[in-house]
């Protein structure tokens, strides 16, 4: 990769928003849990603001790099693979989950919480989140969203539509629920 690629992304980013190789944890970012299977990054950014990912996709457009999204890294069909080397660009640091609106069963979340943190959130305010996948402690609601994970529960197929539509958010699945619960 071009070394004007990484200036680019050190132009845009913190320094512990960017991983370059032989820095600590660099490997990880090359498997994911499909067997046997590794594709070195040229880098790893793992941005903590919606500007800074704006930022990497910007540089990733300009030089014409391979940009390859991460959410836990627990897919079993290599999709977090970097298998044409460039970015990885991880939502690890963009866990935070915003807001529960407990009246209108919302919730809002970065892409990076993880699937069980935001569970337990809900459940601590009396609401649920019906998606249950055994990999719970460690894949994404980013993930997930975008490919409408299944896991131990089972939905329907309407509810699942209904899911996929709602891409920005979970409310959804968690008011889907309630009104299952209630007849
Ligand atoms: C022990 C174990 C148990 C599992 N159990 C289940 C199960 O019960 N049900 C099930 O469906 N799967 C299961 N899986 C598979 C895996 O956990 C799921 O596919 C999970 O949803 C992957 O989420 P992740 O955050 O780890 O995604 P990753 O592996 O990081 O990424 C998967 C794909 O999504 C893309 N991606 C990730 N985040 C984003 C984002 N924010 N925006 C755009 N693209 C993104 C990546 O580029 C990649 O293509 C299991 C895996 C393991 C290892």
């Amino acid at each position: 990769m071009d070394n004007k690629v990484i200036l680019a992304l050190q132009a845009v980013l913190d320094a512990d928003e960017l991983l370059l190789p032989g820095e600590l944890n660099f490997e990880k970012y090359g498997k994911d849990e499909t067997e046997d299977l590794y594709f070195a990054p040229h880098v790893v950014v793992r941005p903590k603001s919606v500007e800074a990912v704006q930022a990497v996709v910007r540089v990733a457009d300009q030089f014409v790099v391979p940009l390859v999204s991460r959410g836990g890294g627990t897919g079993l069909s290599g999709g977090a693979l970097p298998v044409r080397g460039g970015i990885v660009l991880s939502t690890e640091r963009l866990n935070r989950i915003l807001e529960i609106d407990q009246e209108n069963f919302f919730v809002r979340v970065e892409p990076g919480v993880i699937t069980q943190v935001m569970q337990e959130a809900v459940e601590a305010v009396g609401l649920f989140y019906p998606v249950d996948p055994a990999s719970r402690g460690s894949c994404t609601i980013g993930e997930m969203l975008l490919r409408v994970q299944v896991g131990r529960e089972h939905l329907s197929t309407a509810q699942r539509k209904t899911m996929c539509s709602e891409l920005t958010s979970c409310w959804r699945m968690v008011s889907l629920c309630d009104m299952a619960a209630s007849g």
